[in-house]
């Protein structure tokens, strides 16, 4: 479409192919077959991996669970472990450039957000060595004179950590300096779409001086690699991060040995615009929203629910500022609207956007994919769809794509019966002036997490997670690294025991 702001590709040297291997006790396995990611953006090969076996998730998992077992990192002191932890910050810091341009070139997110994914998780290596630092149980001095209850936290063991491309680096971060802050050991599996930042990490690893075993990473596929990693019997948690589908399936997987499951899925989140909200505020965060990673990202929000009387002049604003959304080659430092990730991705996005014209829905801006110069063909337009009713698929489920649908409301409590009108429950938004109206809002979504006046801000110190089919666990935060974490209880006799004896013996 022409009236978009079009980013055509840029002249750039790309770095070579990423050669990415297993790592498996500390040392780096090519394994005897390879798979490849073509760049979804720049086509090139983007990296070679180690293709795992089952062979291969055995040994990672029999690694793990040895260096749990010998007590190198579970039974250090806290401070070994924060140091490195903290070492690794640093060294994320020093690496982000490298890190950012594999990962848009494997993911065709732009640049810019690769580079704050990345810089930004040091963020949470450094909240995670300090809640290493400061955690601690409970004491009971008050249960009779001659007893002591003490509650103590112990690392859960071995966890297997699933995740998916849309934010690989940022997603490992979510999870895996919480579980070593734990004292856990781990097996990790990224995505077969993006493996090389989580090798990348590995490296930094090592270098921050991680023991032998301790983090295990196997590159390949959901079978036979993370669904082994799934129902492995000594794996004692997986956390999982991608579609609510493989989440269910991990949890089946999971349920031979009733490990504990984490699970962060899918979701299909609203903002609700009150008429006295900040509108020019809130059309830029719907924006922004919407069209962020591409809109390949779990806390899109890809319903907004606006108040009937603004709805009209409120898509004419947003349709605006998304003809001015930046769009095109992800590796152009002002791009704001990169490639979505495969073309299958691309068939179901626009498949999406077709079955609600079918439906009866009104396209106000885009609605099809749009081939950039020079670069491949994976790219969708900036799209907004109104005249969209509640029953429809593309108000209901998932896209994953640059795709705004609009609905429509009169009053509060049908602007909130809209919003928990889902399957998931993952995060929610509302904009108004009005605190009381934020506030009951808040209080009535059904969502892990509730921004008002603001959307996809957050933080290490703030639990992330959600409900209904949007997972079950949190991440992040002191509840997130509690997940890690099993409670033991202390009962302890103080002096000799006053009671009469429970045998009566009779001589
Ligand atoms: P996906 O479920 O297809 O894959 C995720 C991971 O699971 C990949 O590593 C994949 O190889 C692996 N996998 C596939 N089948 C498996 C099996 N049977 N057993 C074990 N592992 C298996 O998800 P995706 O397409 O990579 O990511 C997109 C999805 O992730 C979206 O639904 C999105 O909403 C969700 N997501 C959620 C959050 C959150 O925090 N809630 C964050 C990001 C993405």
């Amino acid at each position: 479409m022409k009236d978009l702001t079009i980013n055509p590709a840029t002249a750039r040297d790309l770095p070579p192919a990423f050669s990415a291997r297993h790592l498996i006790d500390g040392d780096w396995v090519a394994g005897a077959q390879t798979f490849e990611r073509r760049s979804p953006s720049h086509g090139v090969v983007a990296s070679r991996s180690a293709l795992g076996t089952e062979a291969e998730t055995e040994a990672a998992i029999a690694a793990a669970r040895r260096a749990f077992d010998a007590g190198i990192w579970s039974r250090i002191s806290a401070r070994e472990r924060a140091a490195i932890l903290l070492k690794v910050a640093d060294l994320i810091e020093a690496n982000v450039e490298r890190i950012a341009v594999q990962e848009t070139l494997e993911s065709g997110k732009p640049i810019s957000q690769s580079r704050g994914e990345v810089g930004g998780a040091a963020d949470l290596w450094r909240y995670a060595a300090a809640l290493a630092r400061t955690s601690h149980g409970d004491s009971h001095n008050a249960l009779g004179d001659d007893m002591l209850g003490v509650v103590v936290k112990d690392p859960i063991g071995v966890v297997s950590i699933i995740t998916p491309w849309n934010f690989p680096f940022w997603i490992l971060s979510q999870k895996l300096p919480f579980a070593l802050a734990a004292g856990c050991t781990v097996v990790v599996k990224p995505s077969e779409m993006t493996p090389s930042s989580t090798v990348m990490l590995g490296e930094l690893l090592i270098e921050a001086g991680l023991p032998a075993g301790v983090c295990n990473i196997v590159l390949g596929y959901g079978q036979p690699v993370g669904s082994l990693m799934s129902a492995h019997k000594d794996v004692d948690m997986v956390t999982f991060t991608g579609s609510t589908a493989v989440g269910k399936r991990i949890t089946q997987a999971a349920s031979g040995t009733l490990k504990k499951v984490a699970l962060e899925l899918g979701g299909k989140n609203p903002q609700v615009i009150m008429p006295d909200a900040d509108l020019e505020n809130a059309a830029d965060a719907v924006t922004f929203g919407i069209y962020f990673n591409v809109g390949q990202c779990c806390n899109s929000s890809s319903r907004i629910i606006v108040h009937a009387d603004i709805a009209e002049a409120f898509v004419t604003r947003v349709v605006a500022l998304s003809r001015q959304v930046r769009f095109g080659d992800p590796l152009d430092d002002s791009t704001q609207v990169g490639a979505i990730v495969t073309p299958e991705h691309t068939a179901r996005i626009d498949a999406y956007v077709k079955d609600a014209i079918k439906a009866g829905a009104r396209i106000e801006l885009g609605g099809e994919p749009l081939p950039v110069a020079g670069l491949g063909t994976q790219f969708y337009q900036p799209t907004v769809v109104t005249n969209v009713t509640p029953d429809m698929a593309i108000a209901r489920e998932e896209v994953f794509g640059p795709v705004l649908t609009v609905l429509t409301f009169r009053t509060l409590d049908e602007a909130i019966a809209l919003t928990n009108d889902s399957d998931y429950g993952l995060s929610a938004g509302i904009w108004s002036n009005d605190i009381h109206t934020c506030l009951e809002f808040a209080r009535r979504a059904h969502a892990g997490t509730v921004w008002t006046n603001t959307w996809m801000d957050g933080f290490p110190e703030l639990a992330f997670g959600g409900v209904k089919q949007s997972g079950q666990g949190r991440e992040i935060g002191k509840y997130g690294f509690d997940e890690f974490l099993e409670v033991k209880s202390l009962v302890m006799r103080v002096g000799r025991d006053s009671r009469s004896p429970w045998v009566t013996t009779s001589a």
